[in-house]
């Protein structure tokens, strides 16, 4: 596959679809078929490769979503720098729905799902900081200068789902002092990483969490809503976030995240 790509964007719940005027790629891989086929168009100057997490009518719940599939086909496609806007509940008063929170953490409450490429040998990534540091600085400024000044760190707990949480698990959540929660941030930000890609989250509160202030617990209509009024706001920021972002992966800690490291097959 040639590279045709720079910077992919996987849209979460609401966000299907990005690109005019582009073309459909399909993609396999040996971890099957990408939530839908890729595609890639040209926007801010740059080539993108857009790919709907759940697909495009959503048929894949948070559990079932192919996350290897979906970074090593961006990857194959030449993209370096992955942006993943997705919907999250707050377990922040002070942030409402409306607010995006670019987290600098990550903490996995997810169970059973598969967080790895590697299945032999030994390839512990480095995973201290989950995200790249120059795609969350840029995405911070960028949508300052956007208007939509942003939460500009926080941590970001991913759970199984799909239920949504139970009012104690709220409590417990941010009583860790732990920001947001979300169902897809794991294993697509450590499946980033170990493809030494540049991974940035872009969180959208849609709803506060069960027993958080308030919160009287969330609906998936809610969050679908919520979504909805935010999504063309979402879209406009990311686009202004890749016309920022370097033709060239910066020489950062995710572009050595596998130096030294013995892989069992060659990337794409
Ligand atoms: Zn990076």
């Amino acid at each position: 596959m040639p590279d045709i790509a720079e910077i992919g964007v996987i849209g979460g719940s609401g966000f299907y679809e990005f690109l005019t005027d582009a073309e459909e790629v399909k993609v396999e891989t040996p971890f099957g078929e990408p939530s839908e086929a890729v595609t890639v168009g040209e926007l801010s100057g740059r080539r993108v490769a857009f790919l709907p997490r759940h697909g495009r009518d959503h048929r894949f719940p948070p559990h079932k979503i192919p996350y290897r599939a979906n970074l090593w086909a961006l990857r194959s496609l030449g993209v370096h720098q992955v942006l993943a806007p997705s919907a999250v509940g707050s377990l922040t008063a002070s942030y409402g729905p409306g607010t995006l929170v670019i987290p600098d953490q990550l903490v996995d409450r997810t169970t059973g799902r598969t967080q790895t490429y590697y299945d032999a040998g030994a390839c512990h990534v480095p995973f201290a900081d989950p995200y790249c540091p120059g795609g969350r600085s840029r995405a911070i400024a960028t949508a300052r200068s956007f208007g939509w000044v942003p939460a500009g760190s926080g941590t970001l707990v991913v759970i199984e789902g799909q239920r949504f949480s139970t009012r104690a698990e709220s409590l417990w959540y941010a009583a860790q002092g732990w920001t947001i929660v979300g169902m897809t941030g794991h294993p697509e930000a450590v499946l980033a990483r170990e493809l030494a890609l540049c991974y940035t989250p872009l969180c959208l509160v849609t709803d506060t969490d069960a027993g958080v202030d308030e919160g009287d617990g969330v609906t998936q209509a809610e969050v679908f809503e919520a979504f909805a009024g935010n999504v063309k706001r979402l879209r406009d920021l990311v686009a202004r976030i890749i016309a920022v972002f370097p033709a060239q992966q910066d020489d950062d800690m995710c572009a050595h995240a596998l130096d030294g490291i013995q892989l069992p097959f060659e990337l794409p």
